[in-house]
């Protein structure tokens, strides 16, 4: 037990409501029970949540509900400007969100705050969004009526979040929905429930009426979630995490028919080509690898280098990730934190076994520190065999495989010989390859010499397993809003 957190983290910590938020206040869950939230870095306990049961997460879906019809009523202007208070009152409050990030999910503080820059930017875009939800109107073909199309509010959601990102993917969700009009239940991820438990405080504060966002945490996702699936006040559910369950939860929709998307799992290639700047491609590598300790949903899954510059590439790669600090995200000068749980160390460190008895070659690190807390060390791995696991799997840690390719068509062939399609990297100086690669690639997201993609003002999305929709950009509040046309007699 961490009993001795700096004042700095515990006045975060202290000012954290731990309650679900349901309607026009914050409750316990039914029976009084709760579940620990720990620091992935110490194995410490920092606070103790609510766990809802299932007449917990009904009772939020009737608040949403019972919200939903005078919230589609609201002027655009007023949802507008409460995204844009709550915008401004994240951004006032960002040291300590910052703080809270990294305490439960490890990440450490710089990345923490540019998190909470790109959380907050969702309710800022979709402040601009919300006064420009426009329809159509139009004369038929034959003139023998009028068409009139408007958009309407989907209605209330399920928004279902992970841990990697506790701020921005709970803001990638509730700000389009509450641009749209829709009322909403959200689930933050078991391990860190602190960072939307605080920003949902900020948004009532903010002045967001009740009932229009719910929060529910508990240590039962799928037992809770699955009544509110099959209730008919329920119009939708956004799902980020897992293919697995998001397969789960696309398998339920389909009793209802409710609107879903998608955002699910990764396996991206980082092509760098023969003509590439080297210097760019191997800093490129290293944010696409290491952004967020490699778990990311967007993080390289697979470098597959030019056989021309294969060696220098994973030299000079394994140079700059052995340098690099691992510890605890609040100490100054850490570059990389914990992974999030023992059960995510061990999987990364049975992915590297699994490479190393095929045959691939070791240049940095390959093991897991030790505790408290759930360290890997950043690794580079030369060479491993086609059928290594970690070219197939999303690894989820600090873990580069590095394969070698002769011909651009073999690379695409490499790149897109997996379930997966949310992103990928390639590097080239050639414009015309470049664009020839990028329509090639079987993604939803291209980076071109470009190591991140993601931005509040894109659609982010995959193809194939990875998921339905798009989050971010104009395309994101259409996910919240059904179309509805009205024939007019000329
Ligand atoms: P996960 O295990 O699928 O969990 C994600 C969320 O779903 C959590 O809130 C979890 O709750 C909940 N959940 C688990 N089982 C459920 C069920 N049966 N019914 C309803 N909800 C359920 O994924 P994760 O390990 O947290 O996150 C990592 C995954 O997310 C990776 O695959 C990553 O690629 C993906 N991801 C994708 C994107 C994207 O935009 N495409 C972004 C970030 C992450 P509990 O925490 O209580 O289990």
């Amino acid at each position: 037990m961490s009993s001795l957190a700096p004042d700095a983290e515990r006045a975060a910590l202290e000012r954290v409501p731990t309650e679900l938020l349901i309607g026009d206040g914050w409750t316990a869950a039914e029976g009084g029970g709760t579940r620990a939230v720990e620091d992935p870095s110490t194995g410490a306990v920092l606070a103790e949540v609510a766990d809802a049961t299932p007449a917990d997460g009904l009772a939020a879906l009737a608040a949403a509900h019972d919200a939903q019809a005078g919230w589609a009523a609201t002027a655009p202007r007023e949802r507008a400007e409460v995204l844009r208070r709550g915008f401004e009152a994240v951004t006032a409050r960002g040291e300590e969100l910052a703080l809270l990030m990294t305490l439960e999910m490890g990440k450490p503080l710089p990345e923490a705050r540019a998190e909470l820059a790109y959380g907050a930017e969702f309710l800022r875009w979709f402040s601009e969004e919300a006064v420009r939800i426009a329809g159509r109107y139009a004369t038929s073909p034959a003139a023998d009526s009028r068409m009139l199309v408007s958009r309407r509010p989907v209605g209330p959601c399920l928004l279902i979040t992970p841990w990697n990102f506790p701020l921005a993917m709970a803001t990638r969700k509730v700000a389009p929905a509450v641009a749209a009009g829709c009322t909403m239940v959200l689930k933050p991820a078991a391990q860190t429930p602190l960072t939307s438990l605080a920003f949902a405080g900020i948004m009532l504060e903010a002045g967001l009426p009740p009932g229009v966002l719910n929060v529910i945490t508990t240590s039962s996702a799928g037992l809770v979630t699955a009544p509110l699936m099959q209730d008919e006040r329920l119009r939708k559910v956004s799902f980020t995490g897992s293919t697995a369950v998001g397969r789960q939860l696309v398998r339920q929709s389909a009793d209802r028919l409710l609107r879903t998307s998608m955002e699910l799992g990764g396996n991206a290639p980082f092509v760098v080509f023969g003509d590439a700047d080297h210097d760019d491609a191997v800093e490129g590598a290293l944010l696409a690898k290491l952004r967020n300790g490699g778990e990311a949903c967007t993080a390289a899954n697979r470098l597959l280098v030019h056989e021309s510059l294969a060696e220098p590439f994973a030299e000079r790669l394994a140079a700059r990730m052995e340098a690099l600090v691992v510890g605890r995200g609040t100490q100054p000068g850490v570059d990389i934190g914990p992974l999030i749980d023992a059960a995510q160390r061990d999987k990364v460190e049975a992915l590297v076994a699994d490479a190393l008895d095929g045959g691939a070659r070791l240049l940095c690190g390959g093991e897991s520190l030790d505790g408290p807390g759930y360290f890997f060390s950043p690794t580079v791995l030369a060479d491993p065999a086609p059928d290594a696991a970690l070219l197939h799997e999303e690894i989820f840690g600090p873990v580069a495989p590095i394969v070698p390719f002769a011909a651009e068509e073999e690379a695409i062939a490499a790149a897109n010989a997996t379930v997966y399609g949310l992103v990928a990297y390639l590097y080239t100086r050639d414009l015309s390859r470049a664009l020839r690669v990028m329509d090639a690639l079987e993604t939803g997201m291209v980076g071109i010499n470009r190591g991140v993609v993601s931005n509040a003002a894109a659609p982010f999305g995959g193809v194939k397993a990875s998921g339905l929709g798009r989050e971010g950009g104009p395309e994101g509040i259409g996910e919240y809003l059904e179309t509805k046309y009205a024939a007019i007699a000329p």
